[in-house]
């Protein structure tokens, strides 16, 4: 596997990021078969240009829809997977739209979804064309990653309330926005930077980079100020390439744009059962900090 940096204000791959990662792994003579972008935070990567870059290198488009559920890119919803060839969804509990645990796997390839409904489920594949209906065949390997039926009936009843989700979330992270814009440049809003057309986000996370040297606190100690004034904030995410796992196989990556996100990042609260006050309440607590 291979990685790709990011942009240090958006932590999304953008084309130029992307053309290097390639640029770099062709220099080394490595073979590469896929891109794998993540729609990180909600805000979505420039699918077009991608799928350009991608089409020239010959290598497929997958792109990890998990924060993005019930946005909208080039006016097509999240998951249609018109420039991409897969999108892949998670219904864990802190996303937007969850069913417990499970997740889902769109596309438009009829092959490629016959294959991931087989692994799905032990990869049985069951003919019932002749009279010995029990019959079913194992070509290979598969799991057991089926929904629930349980779970599924909660996704019926999230789907209906997704759009809801999105105006109510979109609603909180322009009055964030319009809050916290005045701290520029200790806090940086999301809607400074970015190739975002905001309307068609669903906001999975509201996450703002702070510029903690500037501020000369730690984000450990920031996070524990804000604590004791009864706010939880998270990090998202540790940079991938700089686990154990990764750095193992493949020494320590130069990846100046994750580290660069990476440090400034922090995620407030956002739900959608939030309201203005509570906003104003975060706002304030940051405010006493700076
Ligand atoms: C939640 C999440 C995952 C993991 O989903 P699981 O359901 O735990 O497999 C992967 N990528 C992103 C961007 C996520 O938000």
């Amino acid at each position: 596997m291979l990685f790709c940096d990011v942009d240090p204000n958006t932590g999304l791959i953008t084309p130029e990021t992307l053309r290097n990662a390639i640029q770099d792994a062709r220099k080394r003579g490595l073979k590469i078969k896929a891109v794998i972008v993540v729609h990180l935070t909600g805000r979505h990567v420039d699918l077009k240009e991608i799928k350009e870059i991608t089409q020239v290198n010959k290598l497929e488009l997958i792109a990890d829809s998990c924060h993005a559920i019930g946005g909208a890119y080039d006016s097509m919803p999240i998951g249609k997977s018109y420039y991409e060839q897969i999108n892949t969804f998670s219904f864990h509990p802190v996303k937007a739209f969850t069913t417990g645990e499970g997740g889902a796997i769109t596309t438009n390839n009829e092959k490629l979804a016959s294959a991931i409904r087989q692994m799905r489920s032990h990869n049985m594949i069951k003919d019932g064309s002749n009279e010995n209906k029990w019959q079913y065949v194992m070509n290979d390997i598969g799991y057991n990653y089926r929904l629930s039926d349980i779970q599924c009936a909660l996704g019926i009843s999230q789907l209906k309330k997704l759009k809801g989700f999105k105006q109510k979330r979109s609603r909180l992270v322009k009055f964030y926005n319009s809050k916290l814009k005045k701290f520029f440049p200790k806090i940086t809003t999301p809607d400074r930077y970015g190739p975002t057309i905001f309307e068609s986000v669903n906001w999975h996370l509201y996450s703002i980079l702070i510029d903690f040297k500037a501020l000369k606190i730690s984000r450990g100690k920031f996070m524990e100020n804000l604590r004791q004034k009864k706010i939880n904030t998270q990090v998202h995410y540790i940079p991938v390439h700089t686990q154990p796992y990764y750095t193992k196989l493949y020494g320590s990556l130069n990846m100046p744009g994750s580290i660069e996100y990476y440090e400034r990042t922090l995620s407030l609260p956002l739900f959608t059962k939030m309201h203005k006050d509570d906003i104003e309440f975060v706002v304030k607590a940051l405010e006493e900090l700076l």
